[in-house]
């Protein structure tokens, strides 16, 4: 795939590739700003219908949504695969499979946590107060590509959950699959006689997705990179859009010396190279305390070794498939030749095939990475295992946070207390113990990051009340029509306030009597 990442003429269709194969699947439209603007004002027309839905529809839909996915999963995962080439295993446990429960996570929960929450209204007893959860209109999604399904499910089930509407830039290296995915979309909304504009797909380069922030979203929810991140808040400050950036990591996985050796071996492989390491939660770097290190290193490179890798849809079973980006594989070999240099061990892999019709990087052990290499602190994206030794927890810890990102952690010991110590002083926005990225499939919890992994979180309650106005009512309990009348101000005003706020906030029944004394004279006469 040849598809420049950010163009200042776009060009005005995208030649979508297999990644695996170099086959050509066929070319999408680009999107111009005169069309974006043009789609969200279709989508906020049919946000203007669904806002009127009940939960009960809502829900409806969403569950006509999870049977489409299930009925068409096989279709979904070999699509997926032919435009990212990944394997068909990961399309089916890295995208089916958390779409689907944050499904039912969502039809199970969201109206709990949507409709309207009643809370203490302090010190206003006749009042009652409450939260009212109102949609945002249209939610502008730019998703990047290396989960072509999931990044765009993920924003758009709580969002439309919540009343919303939205407009999905995709990547422009998965263009060819969200084209059928939006389909999936308008045929579950059409058969609830649902206008087909909820969910709009948008196709182009970083002009388009510019476009989104700038023609009239009301929230957008970001997945990329670090640097992009940057300009979608550049763009945002033109309108005050606010943003969730959901960036890079460069996620700590500690293996503590007394770590069960076995499962440390087994979660650090899936860690490293799930999706080919195309991961945003992927383990970018090991640090494995001296008691363990050598032994770690020997299995897990041994392992490394025999992973098969291969175009995923040619009939055979492969381990690990494609990167989805010619340019990403540069990224790679550029950090793990820096490290190589600079002295790291190779264990296995390291260096790019040159036979290949596809885009492949071998999978990659480098043991004994210091800090002063870059892969040590750069996002590598790829399958890549990063070794680096750490003396004890202390200095895990200092490692794990000498970097700018603050995704997700995961630590590894069989004494729990010594795990929880350490995962507590890890900054980051999840962390794992004794497991690794399964904080994303526990709905319940948040998804985000720190630092330069960004803010704001999707998943969860707090994921679904981002996607809405959360509005402050204050409402009659007791009809008690008494206006504060501040108006003319008075001589006495602000000794009455003086004094009501220290029979409120001062301590002691003594205290609280004289500022009522005051007040009482503040208001009927004699002065202070
Ligand atoms: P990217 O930043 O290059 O692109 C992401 C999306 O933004 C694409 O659709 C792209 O066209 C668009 N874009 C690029 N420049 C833009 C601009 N100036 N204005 C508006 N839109 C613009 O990211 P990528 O290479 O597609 O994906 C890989 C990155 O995404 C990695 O850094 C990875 O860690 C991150 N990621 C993060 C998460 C998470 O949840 N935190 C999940 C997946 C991926």
């Amino acid at each position: 795939m040849n598809r420049p990442a950010e163009t200042l003429t776009m060009p005005n269709v995208i030649e979508c590739i297999n990644p695996a194969t170099g086959e050509r699947l066929g070319e999408v439209p680009v999107d111009d700003v005169a069309a974006v603007r043009d789609k969200i004002a279709r989508a906020r027309a049919a946000q203007q219908v669904w806002a009127q839905t009940s939960f009960a529809t809502r829900r409806a839909v969403l569950r006509d949504l999870l049977d489409h996915i299930l009925d068409h999963a096989d279709d979904i995962c070999r699509d997926i695969c032919a435009d990212a080439g990944k394997t068909l295993e990961n399309a089916m446990m890295g995208e089916i499979w958390p779409v689907a429960e944050k499904l039912r996570w969502t039809i199970r929960n969201g109206e709990r946590y949507l409709r309207d929450e009643r809370v203490s209204p302090g010190l206003f007893l006749h009042k009652k107060a409450r939260i009212e959860y109102h949609p945002l209109g249209v939610i502008g999604v730019i998703a990047p590509w290396n989960y072509p399904f999931q990044n765009i499910m993920g924003p758009i089930i709580p969002a439309l959950m919540a009343g919303n509407a939205c407009v999905v830039k995709v990547s422009e290296a998965v263009a060819w699959s969200s084209e059928r995915f939006g389909k999936l979309l308008r045929d579950t909304f059409a058969a609830h006689d649902l206008p087909e504009d909820l969910v709009i797909i948008v196709q182009g380069y970083a002009e388009t997705g510019r476009a989104v922030i700038t023609e009239g979203s009301d929230l957008i929810v970001f997945t990329g990179s670090m640097p992009n991140g940057r300009k979608i808040i550049e763009a945002s400050a033109e309108r005050l859009v606010p943003v969730i950036l959901e960036l890079g990591g460069k996620d700590p996985m500690i293996i503590c010396d007394d770590a069960d050796l076995d499962e440390a071996v087994h979660t650090a492989m899936s860690g490293v190279f799930i999706a080919c390491g195309q991961n945003c939660l992927a383990a970018e770097r090991i640090l494995v305390m001296d008691g363990i290190y050598d032994a770690f290193v020997e299995r897990v490179s041994e392992m490394a070794r025999n992973l098969r890798q291969g175009p995923p849809l040619a009939g055979q079973t492969v381990d690990v498939g494609a990167i989805v980006s010619a340019r990403q594989v540069e990224i790679i070999d550029e950090l793990v030749q820096d490290a190589i240099a600079r002295g790291a061990r190779v264990l296995a892999g390291g260096q790019r095939p040159t036979d290949s019709a596809g885009q492949f990087y071998p999978p990659t052990v480098l043991a004994d990475v210091t800090d002063e290499m870059r892969i040590m602190h750069e996002e590598t994206f790829g399958p890549v295992m990063v070794i680096r030794r750490v003396a004890d927890d202390e200095d895990a810890i200092r490692v794990a946070n000498a970097i700018d990102y603050g995704l997700a952690s995961s630590v590894f010991s069989r004494d729990l207390k010594r795990a929880r110590r350490i995962a507590r002083q890890i900054q980051a926005g999840a962390t794992c113990i004794n497991d690794f990225g399964f904080t994303y499939m526990a709905q319940e919890l948040p998804f985000g990051g720190v630092k330069g992994s960004g803010f704001g979180r999707l998943n969860g309650r707090e994921g679904l009340r981002a996607m809405t106005n959360r509005k402050a009512v204050l409402d009659d309990r007791i009809p008690l029509h008494q206006p504060v009348k501040l108006f003319p101000v008075s001589d006495q005003t602000y000794d009455e306030a003086h004094a009501l706020i220290d029979l409120i906030y001062r301590r002691g029944l003594r205290a609280k009597v004289g500022a009522l004394a005051r007040m009482v004279r503040a208001r009927f006469g004699g002065g202070s």
